[in-house]
C-alpha cells in the first residue's frame, strides 16, 4: 500500500465534507445523498464506476447492490477486499431511474473525481464501463475494444495505469462478459507489482482539463 501523507486522508474529508452539499447540476434535486466513494484512502488500487444506484443513493457508499457482490467476488478472487481498495464513481449523484449519465452532468461532476485521484495516489485506476473509461482514457474507445489493455496516462499531475474492465452490472446477466471480466481481473495483482512511472511534466491543456465527453449516450459496453 502506498504511504500517503496522513495530511492528504485529511484533505480528502475535508473534500467528501464539502462535495456532500453538491449543486453543481440538476441531480442534487433528486438525490438522498452525495455519494463520494468508500475504501481505502491510502489504496494503490482505485476503481471508477459510473453512478450510484437506488441502494448507492440510500446507503451513501457506493457499490453496494448486486453489481457490488459481484465486485467483492472479484475481488475476494485476487486476494482482495473492499477494505483494500477505494470505489468511486463518474457521478457522485443518481440519476432518476438510474438513467445514463447526461455529458452535462459528467462535466459538472468530474473535477470531483480528478480531485479524488490526486488526493488518494493510486498507482493503478480499473475504470468499471464505457463511461468512466472514456472520461479517464479522454479517447472514445468503447470497453468492448478497449477491456483488459492498461494504459499510462496522466490524471492532473499523476500518473496512473488505467485498466479498463467490464462494469460488473453488465456483466451480472452476461456470463461470457462475466468469464471475461474475471481473466482481466485475474491481471490485477501484476499490474499493482509494476513500478510506477514517474508523473511526466503537465501539458497544460491535458493535464488539469480532460478532453469533453462525447455528446452521444453512452451505453454500459
Ligand atoms: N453501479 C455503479 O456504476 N456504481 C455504483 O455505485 C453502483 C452501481
Amino acid at each position: 500500500m502506498n504511504a500517503a501523507p496522513v495530511e492528504h486522508l485529511d484533505e480528502l474529508q475535508v473534500y467528501a465534507d464539502a462535495t456532500a452539499g453538491c449543486t453543481r447540476c440538476r441531480l442534487a434535486q433528486g438525490r438522498t445523498q452525495v455519494v463520494f466513494g468508500s475504501g481505502n484512502a491510502h489504496a494503490d488500487l482505485m476503481f471508477v464506476g459510473e453512478a450510484p444506484g437506488f441502494h448507492e443513493d440510500k446507503q451513501g457508499v457506493p457499490f453496494v447492490g448486486q453489481a457490488g457482490k459481484l465486485l467483492e467476488t472479484l475481488l475476494a478472487g485476487v486476494g482482495m477486499s473492499r477494505q483494500d481498495v477505494y470505489i468511486a464513481n463518474v457521478l457522485k449523484c443518481r440519476p432518476p431511474g438510474n438513467r445514463d449519465p447526461a455529458p452535462d452532468e459528467i462535466e459538472a461532476c468530474e473535477s470531483h473525481l480528478f480531485r479524488q485521484i490526486e488526493l488518494i495516489e493510486p498507482t493503478v485506476v480499473a475504470t468499471l464501463g464505457n463511461f468512466a473509461t472514456k472520461l479517464l482514457s479522454g479517447r472514445p474507445l468503447g470497453i468492448t475494444r478497449v477491456h483488459g489493455q492498461e494504459q499510462q496516462t496522466t490524471i492532473g499531475s499523476r500518473s496512473v495505469l488505467l485498466y479498463p474492465l467490464y462494469h460488473p452490472a453488465a456483466a451480472l446477466y452476461t456470463p461470457a462478459m462475466l468469464k471475461v471480466l474475471e481473466s482481466d481481473f485475474a491481471r490485477l495483482p501484476e499490474l499493482l507489482g509494476r513500478t510506477p512511472e514517474p508523473a511526466r511534466a503537465p501539458e497544460p491543456e491535458l493535464a488539469l482539463v480532460p478532453p469533453e465527453p462525447p455528446a452521444e449516450q453512452l451505453g454500459l459496453f
